[in-house]
Protein backbone atom coordinates (compact mmCIF):
# COMPACT_ATOMS: atom_id res chain seq x y z
CA UNK A 1 0.00 0.00 0.00
CA UNK A 2 0.87 3.24 -0.60
CA UNK A 3 1.67 5.57 2.24
CA UNK A 4 2.63 8.97 0.79
CA UNK A 5 1.52 10.34 -2.69
CA UNK A 6 3.85 12.79 -3.52
CA UNK A 7 5.46 16.51 -2.20
CA UNK A 8 2.08 18.37 -1.81
CA UNK A 9 3.88 21.63 -0.82
CA UNK A 10 6.97 23.43 0.88
CA UNK A 11 6.31 25.87 3.58
CA UNK A 12 8.29 28.84 3.24
CA UNK A 13 8.40 31.12 6.23
CA UNK A 14 8.14 34.98 5.75
CA UNK A 15 8.04 38.40 7.64
CA UNK A 16 6.18 40.25 5.20
CA UNK A 17 3.28 38.10 3.22
CA UNK A 18 2.70 41.04 0.95
CA UNK A 19 6.61 41.78 -0.30
CA UNK A 20 6.99 37.89 -0.19
CA UNK A 21 3.87 37.85 -2.62
CA UNK A 22 5.24 40.08 -5.07
CA UNK A 23 8.75 38.23 -4.84
CA UNK A 24 7.48 35.10 -5.78
CA UNK A 25 4.93 36.13 -8.57
CA UNK A 26 8.19 37.52 -10.10
CA UNK A 27 10.03 33.85 -9.60
CA UNK A 28 7.65 31.68 -10.75
CA UNK A 29 5.51 34.20 -13.19
CA UNK A 30 2.27 33.72 -11.60
CA UNK A 31 0.46 35.09 -9.26
CA UNK A 32 -0.41 32.77 -5.52
CA UNK A 33 -3.74 31.43 -6.52
CA UNK A 34 -5.11 31.56 -2.57
CA UNK A 35 -4.42 33.88 0.61
CA UNK A 36 -5.87 32.37 3.65
CA UNK A 37 -5.52 33.43 7.74
CA UNK A 38 -5.50 30.40 10.04
CA UNK A 39 -6.61 31.66 13.03
CA UNK A 40 -5.28 28.81 15.12
CA UNK A 41 -1.93 29.16 14.27
CA UNK A 42 -1.97 32.78 14.08
CA UNK A 43 -0.75 32.95 10.15
CA UNK A 44 -1.80 34.37 6.87
CA UNK A 45 -0.66 32.05 4.34
CA UNK A 46 -0.83 32.68 0.43
CA UNK A 47 -0.20 29.62 -2.32
CA UNK A 48 1.48 29.04 -5.76
CA UNK A 49 0.70 26.87 -8.13
CA UNK A 50 4.12 25.33 -9.62
CA UNK A 51 3.34 22.42 -11.92
CA UNK A 52 1.75 19.60 -9.71
CA UNK A 53 3.10 21.09 -6.30
CA UNK A 54 2.61 23.98 -3.83
CA UNK A 55 4.65 26.67 -2.50
CA UNK A 56 2.97 28.05 0.53
CA UNK A 57 3.93 31.48 2.10
CA UNK A 58 3.44 31.84 6.14
CA UNK A 59 3.35 35.23 7.66
CA UNK A 60 2.91 35.46 11.07
CA UNK A 61 -0.11 37.57 12.78
CA UNK A 62 1.32 38.09 16.13
CA UNK A 63 5.14 37.96 17.07
CA UNK A 64 4.38 34.80 19.66
CA UNK A 65 2.44 32.41 16.71
CA UNK A 66 4.44 29.58 15.50
CA UNK A 67 5.71 31.48 12.53
CA UNK A 68 6.68 34.44 14.24
CA UNK A 69 8.58 32.14 16.92
CA UNK A 70 10.59 30.35 14.11
CA UNK A 71 11.79 33.29 12.41
CA UNK A 72 13.06 34.75 15.73
CA UNK A 73 15.21 31.93 15.93
CA UNK A 74 15.89 30.85 12.39
CA UNK A 75 15.57 33.95 10.23
CA UNK A 76 13.05 33.26 6.97
CA UNK A 77 13.66 30.42 5.13
CA UNK A 78 11.97 26.76 4.28
CA UNK A 79 9.63 25.93 7.28
CA UNK A 80 8.29 22.36 6.71
CA UNK A 81 8.15 19.84 3.69
CA UNK A 82 3.92 18.74 3.12
CA UNK A 83 3.40 15.35 2.12
CA UNK A 84 -0.28 14.21 0.57
CA UNK A 85 -1.85 11.32 2.35
CA UNK A 86 -4.81 9.64 1.69
CA UNK A 87 -5.90 8.68 5.35
CA UNK A 88 -4.02 10.76 7.18
CA UNK A 89 -5.20 8.95 10.40
CA UNK A 90 -3.61 5.70 9.15
CA UNK A 91 -0.29 7.73 8.37
CA UNK A 92 -0.14 9.13 11.80
CA UNK A 93 -0.68 6.10 13.76
CA UNK A 94 2.10 3.94 11.43
CA UNK A 95 4.47 7.25 12.03
CA UNK A 96 3.89 6.88 15.40
CA UNK A 97 4.31 3.16 15.65
CA UNK A 98 7.92 3.52 13.58
CA UNK A 99 8.89 5.91 16.91
CA UNK A 100 8.76 9.24 15.01
CA UNK A 101 7.56 12.26 17.41
CA UNK A 102 3.84 13.47 16.66
CA UNK A 103 3.14 17.02 17.16
CA UNK A 104 -0.56 16.69 16.63
CA UNK A 105 -2.04 13.11 17.20
CA UNK A 106 -4.99 13.77 15.92
CA UNK A 107 -5.68 16.35 12.58
CA UNK A 108 -6.91 19.55 12.43
CA UNK A 109 -8.34 21.52 10.03
CA UNK A 110 -4.96 23.59 7.99
CA UNK A 111 -4.79 26.06 5.18
CA UNK A 112 -6.02 25.01 1.34
CA UNK A 113 -8.88 22.72 2.54
CA UNK A 114 -7.29 20.21 4.32
CA UNK A 115 -6.63 18.19 6.98
CA UNK A 116 -3.05 18.41 8.22
CA UNK A 117 -1.02 16.95 11.28
CA UNK A 118 2.74 17.97 11.99
CA UNK A 119 5.89 15.46 12.90
CA UNK A 120 8.56 16.86 15.43
CA UNK A 121 11.53 17.75 13.32
CA UNK A 122 13.39 16.56 16.32
CA UNK A 123 12.24 12.94 15.08
CA UNK A 124 13.65 13.82 10.73
CA UNK A 125 16.61 15.14 11.03
CA UNK A 126 15.46 18.90 11.50
CA UNK A 127 12.63 18.67 9.24
CA UNK A 128 9.38 19.84 10.49
CA UNK A 129 7.43 17.68 8.12
CA UNK A 130 3.62 17.92 7.58
CA UNK A 131 0.78 15.18 6.43
CA UNK A 132 -2.34 16.46 4.37
CA UNK A 133 -5.13 15.05 3.42
CA UNK A 134 -7.87 16.90 0.77
CA UNK A 135 -11.15 17.69 2.36
CA UNK A 136 -13.81 16.36 0.61
CA UNK A 137 -16.56 18.51 -0.04
ZN1 LIG B 1 1.88 23.61 4.94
Amino acid sequence: MKHINKIEHLGIAVNDIDKANSLYEKLLGVPPYKQEIVESESVITSFFAVGENKIELLASTQEDGPIGKFIAKKGEGIHHIAFDVDNIEQELARLEKEGFQLINKTPKKGADNKLVAFIHPKSTNGVLIELCQEINS
